[in-house]
């Protein structure tokens, strides 16, 4: 099984998608659906987001599984610190092992519920992120992710104390860092810059999500903390109530994002999907990124 780090390397422009647990049947379908979609394309990699808790990490695990199982793919499972002893953390590691899976986004997640509630720390559990890289790297020969964020993220102070706990999450030995949804690729860049200024080299890789439905932006601004942009409002608010013009303007916005992120020398753009392949796939082609195994 190939890693994600093997997988970005290719020396030019490829693209990685990131799904989540199914939450029924019919969800599930709909997922294997936009799995076999994108296979085609031979997306780098692809990520399976870790539940909240009980029957969701259960279906986060069942996702993985199959998908280390049942296709070619490259795949990655998100793990997060929540309400885990490090005893669990170990046994889901070591599961992720014995499945075949190389690859770990290690996160510190969010309380359940409330996101900005008060983080409490399992009594035999880890306190941040990058405990979570250590514990990973130490069980096993994992390529490890971690979570960036453009805006820094909510419980930051500041960038640049954002930063730092960034670049010491990827010093405690992770391989790469994912962004948070942002609106501008400037936005992205800078982090990229603030991260490159520490004397990081890592690879960051940008999260992007076509801006389809006026539901898929409020879940962008939900993301990535930030309002949207005037500039994006002034292209999106006219079309509310024309669903197909909105969908056409929310894909070129995020294709121009693409476009000059590619242009600025950034090699991986990885798309949040919610499960669905066809905007996914719209962006893809219009940038011409070919399968990474061409
Ligand atoms: P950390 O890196 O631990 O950071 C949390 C806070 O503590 C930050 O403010 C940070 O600056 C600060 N901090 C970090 N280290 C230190 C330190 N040593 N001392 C003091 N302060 C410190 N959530 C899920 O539940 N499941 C998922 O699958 C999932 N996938 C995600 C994928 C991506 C790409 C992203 C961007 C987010 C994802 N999340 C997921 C959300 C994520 O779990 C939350 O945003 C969470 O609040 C932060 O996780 P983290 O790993 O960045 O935490």
């Amino acid at each position: 099984m190939t890693t994600v780090v093997e997988r970005i390397k290719t020396g030019r422009p490829v693209f990685s998608v990131e799904f989540m647990p199914p939450r029924d049947e019919a969800d599930e379908q709909r997922l294997w659906q936009a799995i076999r979609e994108l296979e085609g394309l031979d997306p780098a990699f692809v990520s399976v987001t870790y539940g909240a808790g009980g029957s969701s990490r259960d279906r986060t695990l069942r996702t993985t599984g199959r998908l280390a199982r049942e296709t070619d793919l490259c795949s990655m499972a998100h793990l997060t610190a929540v309400n885990h002893s490090v005893a669990e953390l170990r046994n889901v590691i070591g599961w992720f092992a014995e499945q075949g899976i190389r690859n770990v986004l290690a996160l510190r997640g969010d309380p359940p519920g409330d996101v900005m509630g008060e983080w409490v720390q399992h009594p035999q559990g880890l306190a941040y992120a990058e405990d979570l890289v250590r514990l990973v790297r130490d069980l096993g020969d994992f390529c490890v992710g971690v979570a960036a964020f453009p805006y820094g993220h909510p419980r930051s102070a500041d960038l640049d104390s954002d930063t730092d706990h960034l670049v010491r999450k990827l010093a405690a030995g992770a391989d790469f860092a994912i962004a948070q949804l942002f609106f501008e690729p400037e936005d992205f860049l800078r982090l990229r810059d603030r991260v490159a200024a520490r004397g990081c080299t890592a690879a960051i890789l940008p999260g992007v999500m076509p801006m389809t439905t006026p539901k898929v932006l409020a879940k962008t601004v939900e993301l990535s903390g930030a309002d949207v942009p005037a500039r994006i409002a002034a292209r999106l608010d006219p079309l509310v109530d024309d669903a197909k013009a909105f969908r056409a303007e929310g894909i070129d916005l995020v294709t121009e994002t693409c476009e000059r992120l590619l242009a600025e020398g950034v090699d991986v753009l990885h798309f949040y999907t919610f499960n669905r392949s066809k905007a996914t796939r719209e962006v893809v082609a219009r940038l011409g990124l070919v399968p990474a195994r061409a």
